[in-house]
């Protein structure tokens, strides 16, 4: 945070309590298992002044409003919007807009802190933001969500709560391409036309300055992060899994297939991982022998979103339950909770039977959940890693847009024979060329496989330091995920001071 109050102030800080940095107390808010990382993970910060620390880990500020919308029928509702801007040390800020019900001021002042260190773990040079409007989006028809999206977008304009230069926001649970879409037509036209007015908004279509790979980004950078986590010997073991560890060899279960949790069994279906367990809204699907997920993703979308009446492909072993839940207690190596914060808590923990909780949602296991996890075993690869390749390619997306570039001017075929002359150039005068090398060589063509090896080089990265600080400190990953991005935000303050 630091520097600036604008509308209105983040909450008050809760008053210091032991139980504060081991973990949440029962009943805690999602915001105060933020808040309770961040001091546990501060405390390790022992060359910064704790009055510093503080000041980051509060959030800037919070605009609320309440706006009227006119229904199809006629009739006028009024709904409530927020965004929360929770630090300016990096500029823009950034961060996505979420339609649900959950929407609430607490919500996205967790949601937008989580987005500051995301950000800074990743090094994407951005400060974090969260904002939202709190309604079902299944109650509303396309023509009223849209209307909703542009009157939202024109408040956060009126506030200087949106821009290129200022804050860009992004998909999030229950907004979509479509809406960036909206989102960019509305500034655009409040703005009166702007050769930067695409980066104002990221996640759009790729036909309205969008980027390829930003759509499957957030699943793909899940599908590195596991990989790259489960690959690490000593993460490994302590997940009791066997060393090396491989995809292919492992099950896993994933609780939301909405983008990011789609996008993640996707690739990692594709990449030879077994998915045995899916839990979407209305139920569990379990087959020992595999969900076709691209099946079930088909059937979700022509059955209203549920799983009634899946077969996935006549399979004798399939089993469908009527519980959302029973996805939580799957037993598979890796299980992915895709969906909402708060999934995994201190009442439905000890259910837990995979060895390794990769959090592709935000916030999806509670500070409390953490410690039944930890003592029972269970490895957490945490969200602020794990579902920073959203964020990782909207970066991509801001700069393709501000460079005014489009990509794809070489052929595939060029681009691989220039990769493979410079790949034997380069090993003839005796240069060790590594993984990471190779994945930072690819030079011309095609802009999804810039993106994904932009994307893939962030997460090997980020995983890599992660591992390292946790190592080093002796702490869990989270916590060590939270030190580094608190540490990097915090040298920003230390060597620019603080004004006046
Ligand atoms: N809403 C996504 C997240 O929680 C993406 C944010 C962005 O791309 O700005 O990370």
């Amino acid at each position: 945070a630091a520097a600036a109050a604008s509308t209105t102030a983040g909450a008050p800080p809760p008053p210091s309590d032991a139980s504060a940095a081991t973990g949440e107390p029962e009943g805690g808010t999602f915001l105060e298992g933020v808040d309770a990382n961040f001091r546990a993970a501060s405390a390790h910060l022992r060359s910064v002044d704790p009055a510093l620390l503080e000041n980051i880990r509060r959030c800037n500020s919070t605009t609320e409003f309440a706006f009227p919308l006119k229904r199809d029928d006629g009739s006028i509702t009024t709904l409530t919007g927020y965004r929360a801007v929770h630090s300016h040390h990096m500029t823009p800020s950034k961060g996505g807009i979420r339609y649900a019900p959950s929407v609430s001021r607490s919500e996205v002042e967790a949601l937008a802190c989580l987005m500051t260190l995301k950000c800074a773990v990743v090094e994407v040079p951005y400060g974090g933001a969260k904002g939202g409007v709190a309604i079902n989006r299944g109650d509303y028809s396309p023509a009223e969500v849209e209307r909703i999206t542009r009157r939202f977008t024109s408040e956060l304009y009126r506030r200087n709560l949106i821009g290129p230069a200022v804050d860009v926001p992004a998909p999030d649970f229950g907004t979509t391409a479509g809406d960036m879409a909206h989102i960019k037509d509305t500034y655009m036209q409040l703005e009166g036309g702007s050769m930067f007015g695409a980066a104002a908004v990221t996640g759009k279509p790729v036909s309205q300055g969008g980027i390829r790979g930003r759509e499957e980004a957030t699943g793909l950078g899940v599908y590195f992060g596991v990989r790259e986590f489960l690959s690490n010997k000593t993460v490994a073991t302590a997940a009791g899994l066997p060393t090396p560890w491989s995809i292919p060899a492992s099950t896993f279960a994933i609780q939301g297939l909405g983008n990011v949790g789609y996008w993640a069994a996707h690739f990692i279906a594709k990449n030879g991982g077994r998915i045995t367990t899916v839990g979407e809204r209305d139920g569990t699907v379990s087959d020992p022998a595999g969900v076709d997920v691209e099946a079930l993703k088909l059937h979700l979308t022509n059955n209203g979103g549920s799983v009634v009446g899946f077969a996935n492909g006549g399979s004798p072993s399939l089993s469908v339950v009527a519980d959302p839940a029973a996805v939580l207690s799957a037993d598979v190596d890796v299980l992915i909770p895709a969906a909402l914060e708060g999934a995994i808590t201190t009442a439905n923990a000890k259910a837990v039977r995979a060895k390794v909780v990769a959090e592709a949602a935000n916030g999806p296991v509670t500070a409390g959940a953490d410690v039944v996890l930890a003592a029972a075993g269970v490895v957490v690869l945490p969200d602020l890693v794990m579902n920073a390749g959203g964020v990782t390619v909207s970066y991509f997306e801001v700069a393709k847009n501000l460079a005014g570039l489009r990509f794809g001017r070489l052929t595939q075929r060029a681009e691989e024979a220039a990769m493979a002359n410079l790949l034997a150039t380069l090993q003839s005068h005796g240069v060790t060329i590594t993984d990471r090398d190779r994945r930072r060589l690819i030079i011309g063509a095609d802009e999804r496989a810039h993106v994904y090896s932009g994307l893939e080089d962030s997460m090997c990265a980020a995983c890599g330091e992660t591992v390292k600080v946790a190592a080093e400190l002796g702490v869990s990953l989270r916590i060590a995920a939270y030190f580094t991005a608190i540490r990097r935000v915090a040298e920003t303050f230390e060597s620019r001071g603080l004004w006046p």
